[in-house]
């Protein structure tokens, strides 16, 4: 936590946002249990899709960091992967770590709960969020599901009673309502600084692993249940070139060859499809994501790898960019 001794405490009743001629900049963890939409809101406070979703639980594997750069200041969201108890293996112990280290780390944790609803897994959340200390504010999600808005104040009056959250907004992330209120209501509650990011930079990841991640989330959103989360994506290769023709004529095209890492010759044979069509169908979806967030023009090169049970093995994730806590 960055506070210091000499800043008010403005982040109570009637808060208004940050005070004229103020700027304020600090770190917000997005955290939550799987699923309650953390990555769809965090695009929407970005206004881009920088983060990637879908139906499917832990989709989010890395932590991400999208800079939001506002008239009142900036401020740093990270998208966490959930904290969740399940799993004993090497890759669920390396999200549970990452999750718990940021929780310190920052000047803001942004709980993310799913309207009318607090489990057994929201409970676990917030008692990390509880023992890490750290100020935090709540995002109640998914309102666009609840006809009778009346029905969110018992249920905020609930979790008030849970955590003393310095702000309690009911928002809808796919929709946007609300949204912006959170973001002033964030923005209050950051200590005051100098923009620590460029103000035209939206992330502090590369083009290279926002590939990786493009790829995977068409992973993710298009095979069911046949394929495990695990799944994983390689960038074996990222080259910018000159690209010969007139349409994107200002920004060199990237050449992408990315290979998918699957566990069996059957996860492989789903994932390529009748004549490849499937395989064909997601790259092509993942080039055009692509191109939208990096403004270039992207050709796309896929393989579908097997590599034996890799999740549980320490050298394999590591040589896949995960171990860095
Ligand atoms: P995360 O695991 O917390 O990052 O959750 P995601 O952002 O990946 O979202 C999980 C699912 O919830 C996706 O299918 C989203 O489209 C959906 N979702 C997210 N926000 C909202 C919302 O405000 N309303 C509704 N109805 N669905 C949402
Ligand atoms: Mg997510």
């Amino acid at each position: 936590m960055n506070s210091t001794a000499a800043e008010p405490a403005e982040q109570g009743l009637g808060s208004t946002g940050a005070a004229e001629g103020s700027n304020r900049c600090g770190y917000v963890a997005i955290v939550g249990r799987p699923n309650v939409g953390k990555s769809t809101l965090l695009n929407r406070l970005l206004g881009q899709k920088l983060a990637i979703t879908s139906h499917k639980p832990q989709t989010t594997r890395h932590t991400i960091l999208g800079v939001s750069t506002l008239a009142g200041g900036q401020i740093l969201y990270v998208d966490t992967p959930g904290l969740h108890q399940r799993g004993s293996n090497a890759l669920n112990r390396y999200l549970n770590r990452a999750a718990r280290s940021i929780l310190t780390d920052v000047d803001l944790v942004l709980l993310v709960v799913e309207a009318l609803q607090f489990s057994d897994e929201d409970a676990l959340a917030l008692a990390e969020i509880a023992k890490a200390g750290t100020p935090a504010m709540v995002a109640v999600n998914k309102t666009d599901r609840i006809a009778d808005k009346t029905r969110l104040l018992p249920y905020l009056q609930s979790l008030s009673e849970r955590h003393p959250f310095v702000s309690m907004v009911p928002v809808s992330a796919l929709k946007g309502d609300q949204v912006e209120r959170l973001e002033t209501a964030v923005l209050a509650a950051l200590p005051q600084g100098d923009h620590l990011f460029p103000d035209d930079q939206l992330t502090d990841r590369s083009e290279r692993f926002l590939a990786a991640e493009l790829l995977r989330e068409q992973l993710m959103q298009r095979y069911g249940q046949e394929l495990p989360y695990r799944t994983t994506v390689e960038i074996e290769s990222f080259t910018l070139e000159q690209a010969g023709g007139t349409d994107h004529p200002e920004a060199p095209r990237a050449r992408i060859q990315a290979l998918i890492w699957v566990e069996r010759e059957s996860q492989k044979a789903i994932i390529i499809g009748h004549r490849g069509e499937a395989l064909k169908a997601a790259a092509s979806q993942a080039r055009l994501e692509m191109q939208k967030l990096f403004g270039r023009r992207v050709h796309l090169e896929v393989w579908v790898k097997v590599k034996d049970s890799w999740s549980s093995d320490e050298a394999a994730l590591a040589s896949l960019g995960y171990g860095e806590y």
